[in-house]
């Protein structure tokens, strides 16, 4: 027996996109670019898919940029944006020679690092603010207003956080930035919430969208950077005008017709998923805390997309307690890496204010829509019993 309970990493394939890819991967094929029969109908296959996933987003299809995962589209967001800003002739390879960049310090790396690359590459002239968030995770609005002003250029504020799940109170934050930074263009990464939330309000209220196919069950590679009709967006990426000319690079027309799919079947399902897995989720949360002496959950559960059980052991250390699942069978993760020999605690955890020791042994298990009674059943039998191990040797050491 084993679980797999690190959706929030990627989830396997969906049914509905292993067999919308098949053509493209075996008999079908054709540069999209191109102009004769075979090159149209792989433009045709495009062009449904970007339908699909504009009306899955609630945006418009010429919005929609198909890039090569969700790192790829929050990069392209932060330094796309950056570069259309700067006066002719001053743009650097990382798009920046000036600027303000503000986003929340739970960001995923890649909005995170982007924004500092830029700073960097810019000698300092553009400015990174991160706005601190709340010990259950959400950002925190009083300094969220603090960072903002006309002179920014571009707020990034994820919608649903990668380790602990936190939700961000998008409906506040959004008409918050357009009051106090009303020159800035407002991007959301929703690569985290899109399997558990229907992110189209978010979507209109945001400029700038990134989700990426394999959290939903589409194939690793691809992903999307929706942008609205009005938003000056430099390309990242040079060469054959794909995109319009805002994403070159030959399409990945699998990977692309495979992500729709998985799109199409995550939305349609998404209500009965989140029901059914919020259930287990919490069964799973619960029962750990009960049967665990020494254990907390991190952030509010109430505030959390309905996959995430993200909890903190004392007195051991994520990457044993990793480790032991792995060998009984357990697949999860851990919100801590190893830097330099030394074990540091991530930067999400940090952020909200979590003890360092308590932050080195925390465990993400993430649910996804395969996710069943039986997995449930799995850990509850196996982390209580890896974290008692760790800790008697411990004890014995
Ligand atoms: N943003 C968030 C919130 C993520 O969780 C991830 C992946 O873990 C990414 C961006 C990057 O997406 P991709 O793996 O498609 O590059």
């Amino acid at each position: 027996m084993a679980t797999y309970l690190d959706h929030a990493a990627t989830t396997p394939l969906r049914p509905e996109a292993a067999a919308a890819m098949l053509p493209w991967l075996t008999e079908r094929f054709g540069n999209p670019s191109g102009s004769h029969a075979v090159a149209r109908a792989a433009r045709a296959a495009i062009d449904d898919a970007r339908d699909v996933v504009a009306a899955t987003l609630g945006v418009d299809p010429g919005g929609v940029i198909f890039t090569g995962g969700g790192t790829e589209a929050d990069n392209l967001a932060i330094t796309g944006v950056l570069a259309a800003r700067q006066p002719p002739g001053t743009a650097t390879t990382t798009g920046a020679a000036g600027g303000v960049v503000v986003c929340s310090a739970i960001e995923h790396h890649a909005v995170l690092h982007a924004a500092e690359a830029a700073a960097r590459a810019s000698g300092g002239a553009t400015e990174c603010r991160i706005v601190a968030v709340h010990p259950d995770g959400t950002i925190d609005l009083d300094r969220l207003a603090e960072a903002l002003d006309p002179t920014v250029t571009v707020v990034s504020i994820m919608l649903a956080n990668n380790e602990v799940g936190t939700i961000q109170p998008f409906a506040s934050i959004a008409p918050l930035v357009r009051r106090r930074a009303p020159n800035a263009v407002l991007h959301t990464d929703a690569v985290q919430a899109f399997p558990w939330l229907d992110v189209r309000e978010a979507a209109k209220r945001a400029d700038l969208i990134s989700v990426s196919a394999h959290k939903f069950g589409g194939p690793q590679g691809t992903g999307v950077l929706a942008v609205g009709t009005d938003v000056a967006l430099a390309p990242i990426i040079h060469g054959g005008g794909q995109e319009r000319d805002r994403r070159s690079g030959t399409h990945n027309v699998a990977g692309i017709v495979g992500m729709a799919a998985a799109m199409q079947a995550t939305a349609a399902e998404r209500d009965a998923t989140v029901v059914r897995v919020r259930r287990l989720r919490d069964r799973l949360a619960d029962e750990l805390l009960r049967i665990t002496p020494g254990s907390t959950e991190t952030g509010d559960r109430a505030a959390k997309i309905a996959g995430n059980c993200h909890l903190c052991f004392d007195g051991i250390e994520s990457e044993a307690l990793l480790v032991l699942l792995d060998d009984a069978g357990v697949y999860a993760s851990a919100g801590s890496a190893c830097a330099s020999g030394a074990m540091d605690p991530s930067h999400v955890l940090v952020a909200m204010g979590i003890d360092r020791r308590r932050a080195l042994g925390s465990l993400r298990l993430s649910l996804g829509h395969t996710t069943t009674d039986d997995d449930v059943e799995l850990a509850l039998k196996v982390v209580p019993d890896a974290v008692a191990r760790l800790r008697e040797s411990a004890a014995a050491n």
